[in-house]
């Protein structure tokens, strides 16, 4: 009688998923999510690892996975604390045989990981992780690979044809007999102290975590919708569901595999041909792996202030003007549109990640450190190695070679929201301000500004000027 604890972490689906597969012959199977509630204290940064929108994401993905596993005749153990203590204590209690889950890149997991491993020995057996690429796949050990994305484009791309992603199984081993007494509910986000998060109605997320929201989306993106034939002409869009594919917040928590989404839109291509559209999808997914691989090669160098370049000077401050980025209100309206946008909803563009952080950065001269533990926050999507590696990368600190990318968020602005209708749907204080000046409201005189309740922007940048509307 062989006895199996299978342990889901970022994974929470049952879809092309290798320790499930190799779940499948044991003969009892207790299917188990840790949760650990030391993600809800303050990190080192300030801001917390895990707040309301991924938490709320997170028990409606971990309630799916239950739903799917009992229809399998099984069912998911939640548990609170440390997993690599209260594995041993299960395995022991419940005279488990062998304990199957998927190997990790980030150096906590891989931390935590170890920390198991020596506790258990072979028990623990770890499979191929969560990336499209698996180590087998590379085309060369993972400290060989080249540390600028177009060069690790070149080298992986002739090897993203080879899939075939393995559907979840019909039926799956009963529980072991004296598990049930260690089922209970799932806590609520008010028990874990979170309270609710308020729906918005203008979200570009209105989407539900867990694995069957997850093929969904998937499959109206890329076959009834198909979205994915305008991605290129779209991703840059700022507001809406549509303007991307919206994948991001399943993949980070793996209610959706990378390798499915590369089937499907090999099938797609197929089908329909490819086009700009696709290939650009092929490409974010492989900036995804590059970042993926990037952490596994250089491990906790990605979360210093000098990052990957030991050599590179990013901007070390911290002062009133980062929490003024954090709120939305540093007078500069593109900006602070999207730290609203990302405060209530948990999501924002690529196109508006990029500003926000860049502005950060280069703009108010902050610590990027503190902006990125703030993203960890709030993001739906967070993942640790495409927030840090995005972050070290606009940061002038990643292994790119490169300078750090310089970002005019006004003409940011008056490229990718002329009509400033993003700005307008999450500053509610300027839909009367003239639309001419909606993006340039520090023009208003003191009192006409004063009157709206937005603060007024310090300094207008010299590279600006352009940008102002022709009568300043
Ligand atoms: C400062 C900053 C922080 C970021 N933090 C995260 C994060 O924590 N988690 C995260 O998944 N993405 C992060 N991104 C990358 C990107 O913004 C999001 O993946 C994307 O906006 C998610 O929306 P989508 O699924 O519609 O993306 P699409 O444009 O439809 O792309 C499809 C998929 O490709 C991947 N992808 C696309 N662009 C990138 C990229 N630049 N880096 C890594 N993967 C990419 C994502 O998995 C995405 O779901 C960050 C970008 C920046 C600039």
């Amino acid at each position: 009688m062989r006895r199996v604890l299978l342990w889901f972490k970022q994974d929470l689906r049952l879809d092309d998923h290798p320790a499930v597969q190799a779940a499948m012959a044991a003969d009892r199977l207790l299917p188990l999510y840790v949760f650990d509630p030391a993600l809800l204290q303050p990190g080192p940064l300030g801001s917390r690892r895990l707040g309301v929108h991924r938490a709320r994401f997170l028990m409606e993905s971990l309630a799916a996975l239950d739903g799917e596993l009992r229809q399998r005749g099984s069912g998911l153990l939640v548990l609170q604390g440390r997993a690599e203590q209260l594995i041993p204590r299960l395995v022991e209690q419940l005279d488990l045989d062998e304990v199957l889950t998927l190997d990790e890149i980030a150096p906590e997991e891989c931390a935590q990981l170890a920390a198991l491993q020596r506790t258990l020995g072979p028990a623990l057996q770890r499979l191929p992780g969560n990336e499209m690429l698996r180590a087998a796949d590379l085309p060369c050990p993972p400290a060989q690979l080249p540390g600028v994305f177009s060069r690790f484009r070149e080298l992986v791309e002739q090897r993203l044809s080879v899939f075939q992603p393995r559907p979840a199984p019909a039926r799956l081993p009963a529980l072991p007999d004296n598990a049930s007494a260690y089922f209970g509910a799932l806590p609520s986000l008010s028990q874990l102290g979170l309270g609710e998060p308020i729906g918005v109605p203008n979200s570009a997320f209105p989407f539900s975590g867990g694995e069957p929201a997850a093929q969904a989306r998937l499959r109206d993106y890329l076959w009834l919708s198909q979205g994915v034939r305008q991605y290129q002409e779209t991703r840059n869009g700022l507001a809406g569901s549509e303007s991307s594919s919206k994948l991001s917040p399943w993949l980070a928590n793996g209610s959706l595999s990378p390798r499915r989404l590369a089937a499907e839109l090999r099938r797609h291509e197929a089908q329909y041909g490819s086009n700009d559209s696709t290939r650009g999808l092929w490409q974010a997914l492989l900036w995804r792996d590059f970042f993926h691989w990037t952490l596994a090669r250089h491990g906790a160098a990605l979360f210093r202030g000098d990052g990957l370049k030991a050599t590179a000077r990013a901007p070390r401050q911290l002062d009133q003007r980062f929490e003024q980025w954090c709120q939305g209100r540093t007078g500069m309206p593109l900006v602070d549109a999207g730290m609203r946008e990302l405060a209530a909803t948990g999501y924002l563009s690529s196109r508006g990640r990029q500003v926000v952080a860049a502005y950060l950065v280069g703009d108010l001269q902050q610590d990027w450190r503190h902006g990125a533990a703030w993203f960890e926050e709030h993001l739906l999507d967070y993942d640790p190695a495409s927030n840090w590696g995005n972050w070290a990368y606009l940061a002038g600190v990643a292994s790119d070679p490169q300078r750090r990318p310089t970002f005019n968020a006004l003409r940011q602005a008056r490229q990718y929201d002329p009509d400033a209708t993003y700005v307008s749907l999450w500053l509610p204080e300027l839909r009367d301000v003239p639309q001419a000046l909606r993006h340039t409201p520090f023009l208003l005189s003191h009192p006409q500004l004063d009157a709206t309740g937005y603060p007024r922007l310090q300094r207008i940048p010299e590279d600006w000027k352009p940008y102002l509307p022709s009568a300043a």
